[in-house]
């Protein structure tokens, strides 16, 4: 019976919210939800099986970094310490990112099932959603997802008849960039000022209260599901040439229809720009940043680059949460990377100098040269601090706080303002 749920994938069915087919969602209807880890216990083989599929995919994780999952897992896993806990990071606040908002909304059941396999797979009894405040919404549909798990006894005192309890709580992230960070949200969670803690170690060996802490973004829970219940060759086989599997896409920006789109990977930027509706009014393509304020920009002549990890870093750029921010020849990017960099310092938290004083640093400057009262020759330091910060930040924003203005200067070195430029 395992099998043939696991090998014979039903058609997808439509979103109650959105009206979207989502191939990721295995369930043609609400009575069918949580059969994956159902069928596993019944089995007996959930860990094995789970560990096994998601490292045999390469399903990496979808908040940005691109951490082997199943790898992941398999850490946690391995621990001996007890209790440990789940996590869900559903703090979404990368600028250009809001594709986990609509994965909550509409298949809140995904994540909650991706949630209560990694559960029993790792052997904790206590699952965290940590929710951005702003998602209201989202929190509404995933309270009644978790109220009706509740009742069927997928979540409670015999998780899906495993014998053994686990079930998942929401904490409102009280707000801010930086609590997004994994480490800062762990702080956050343990009533602490949320600010970064330095890595190693590691969330999986030392997360929350020091316990063995297993954290995964939204997209990345509901995806393992899909690959659980179908299997590893229905995975590769979603994806485009080379890439293998589906990744959530927000593309917004200068097209005509931003939106959440479920693409195979390895579609072209292109391609999603013409599932947008294409260029808004019709203005050409200028720049586009491929995954969140925090990959680079790339120009138009890269837009033929294929979405995967792989391609994006070749072309100089990363994958990123996969926010397509899409660009027209009327945008002036010198402000708009200055607005990136000014963002960066405004969410410092502070705790380290390079992060602190090098993004000030940075903003007075790109302001100066924008209002003329500064060289742009003196933009010829933004490499080295840039350097400077990647290196001895503690966390990823101060890596990446000048990626915008050090790419933007890259592609498109005739934007600095001309007043400045002699
Ligand atoms: P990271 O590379 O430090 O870690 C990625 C994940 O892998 C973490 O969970 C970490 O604990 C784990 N990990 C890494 N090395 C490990 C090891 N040796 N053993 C065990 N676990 C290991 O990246 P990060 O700082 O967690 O994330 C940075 C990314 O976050 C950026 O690329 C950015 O795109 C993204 N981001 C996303 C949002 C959003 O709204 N989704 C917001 C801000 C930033
Ligand atoms: Fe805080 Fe910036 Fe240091 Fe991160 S890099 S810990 S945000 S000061």
């Amino acid at each position: 019976a395992v099998r043939q749920l696991l090998a014979s994938p039903p058609a997808p069915p439509a979103s109650p919210q959105t009206g979207h087919n989502w191939r990721c969602d295995p369930y043609a209807t609400p009575g069918d939800q949580y059969g994956t880890a159902r069928a596993l216990v019944a089995a007996g083989n959930l860990r094995e099986v789970c560990i096994e599929r998601l490292k045999e995919s390469g399903l990496r994780g979808m908040g940005g970094a691109g951490f082997p999952t199943g790898v992941k897992w398999e850490i946690v896993a391995g621990e001996r310490a007890t209790p440990k806990y789940v996590i869900c990071n559903a703090d979404e606040c990368e600028p250009g990112t809001f594709k986990d908002r609509e994965i909550l909304a509409s298949l809140p059941h995904l994540i909650i099932e991706g949630m209560l396999l990694a559960g029993l797979t790792i052997g904790a009894e206590r699952g965290i959603v940590y929710i951005r405040h702003e998602y209201g919404r989202e929190r509404r549909a995933l309270e009644a997802a978790l109220e009706s798990a509740r009742q069927q006894g997928v979540l409670g005192g015999n998780a899906a008849g495993s014998g053994r309890p686990f079930d998942i709580e929401i904490f409102v992230s009280p707000g801010g960039y930086i609590l997004g960070e994994e480490t800062a949200l762990l702080e956050a969670l343990e009533d602490k000022r949320g600010e970064p803690r330095n890595k190693p170690p590691y969330p999986g060996q030392h997360g929350l209260w020091g316990q063995p802490t297993l954290i995964n973004n939204v997209e990345t829970f509901a995806l393992a599901v899909s690959i659980i219940h179908f299997g590893t060759d229905w995975w590769s086989e979603q994806g485009r040439d080379e890439a293998e599997g589906l990744k959530f896409v927000c593309v917004s920006g200068d097209v005509t229809e931003p939106g959440v789109f479920e693409i195979p990977l390895g579609t072209t930027v292109n391609e999603v720009i013409e599932m947008a509706g294409g260029m808004r009014d019709g203005i050409p393509l200028k720049a586009f940043l491929p995954g969140g304020a925090s990959t680079a920009f790339l120009p138009a002549a890269s837009a033929n680059t294929p979405l995967t990890f792989d391609a994006l870093r070749a072309a100089g750029s990363a994958l990123g949460t996969g926010a397509v921010i899409v660009l027209n020849e009327q945008r002036d990017l010198f402000d708009l990377a200055t607005s990136l960099v000014r963002f960066f310092r405004n969410e410092s938290c502070g705790k380290c100098v390079p992060c602190r004083l090098g993004s000030q640093t940075a903003v007075e400057l790109l302001d100066g040269v924008a209002d003329g009262q500064r060289r742009a020759s003196e933009l010829e330091i933004l490499p080295e601090l840039g350097e400077t910060l990647l290196q001895t930040s503690i966390c990823g924003l101060g890596q990446v706080a000048l990626t915008p203005i050090l790419s933007m200067l890259r592609h498109f070195p005739d934007e600095v303002p001309e007043q400045s430029a002699s």
